[in-house]
């Protein structure tokens, strides 16, 4: 099913797809990384994890009518999608304040944001992944000052469609982070993952962390939060 290494991530390797030009074979490691790089672990059964669960969530937004470039899932840990040229911005939506940006604007943590706030950040290991405004993705990026307009809407309707997704199995979605790529129609899709790596969960009800801030701030156990947020997702998928 697979063939050449395109390119490794931090989190998934990406191959081309053996006799299907166009095509992409995503395969989830079993690696976590946090603070660009610096923390770094491997869990027996995260790719596994990941890969179901974006996989799940992906088709979720396909039936709610968002284009992506998910086709399916192959086995454990691969999926199949389109060949799309990634738009180096990583797309915030944040619900509540978490995270980064409640030290750089000194906010509480639990402060909401109705509407929800956008965050662009320029997709650069080297540079640390920088916050940039609009002005900068035009020129940091090959997208039309429509496209970025259009990234915008498409990432708040995906945020929209995901908290009614995770409010029906008990969790709050304080915010996540989303890339889209572009086709070789030039149609820009969701790509990229949707899983506890990129988004903060957290249970309605105690308040509990699903999600990789326990990784990152070393306070529970990842594998753990993970099979819950897919076995919560398996009753409703
Ligand atoms: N995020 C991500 N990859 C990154 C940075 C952030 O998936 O390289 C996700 C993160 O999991 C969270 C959201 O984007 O759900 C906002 O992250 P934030 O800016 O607060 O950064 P962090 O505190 O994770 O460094």
């Amino acid at each position: 099913m697979k063939a050449d290494l395109l390119y490794e991530g931090k989190a998934k390797r990406v191959h081309e797809a053996k006799d299907q030009p166009g095509k992409l074979v995503l395969s989830y490691k079993n690696d976590a990384t946090a603070f660009n790089g610096k923390k770094k672990a491997t869990f027996s059964g995260k790719g596994r994890l990941n890969n179901e669960i974006s996989s799940r969530i992906f088709r979720l937004l396909h039936d709610y009518g968002t284009e992506t470039h998910f086709i399916k899932q192959l086995n454990e840990t691969e999926q199949l999608v389109q060949q799309t040229e990634i738009i180096p911005l990583e797309v915030v939506v944040r619900n509540q304040a978490s995270g980064s940006i409640t030290g750089r604007l000194g906010l509480d943590e639990n402060t909401q944001f109705n509407p929800p706030i956008i965050e662009l950040f320029y997709k650069n290991d080297e540079l640390g992944d920088p916050l940039i405004n609009d002005d900068h993705a035009l020129v940091l990026s090959d997208v039309t000052g429509n496209e970025l307009k259009e990234i915008k809407e498409k990432a708040l309707e995906i945020n929209h469609q995901l908290q009614k997704v995770f409010q029906t199995i008990n969790i709050t979605l304080v915010d996540f982070k989303i890339e889209f790529g572009r086709l070789a129609s030039g149609c820009i899709v969701l790509a990229d993952e949707i899983s506890p790596d990129t988004c903060r969960l957290w249970d309605i009800t105690t308040q509990e962390k699903l999600d990789k801030d326990v990784f990152r701030q070393g306070t529970g156990d990842l594998l753990a939060v993970y099979r819950e947020i897919l076995k919560r997702l398996e009753e409703i998928s």
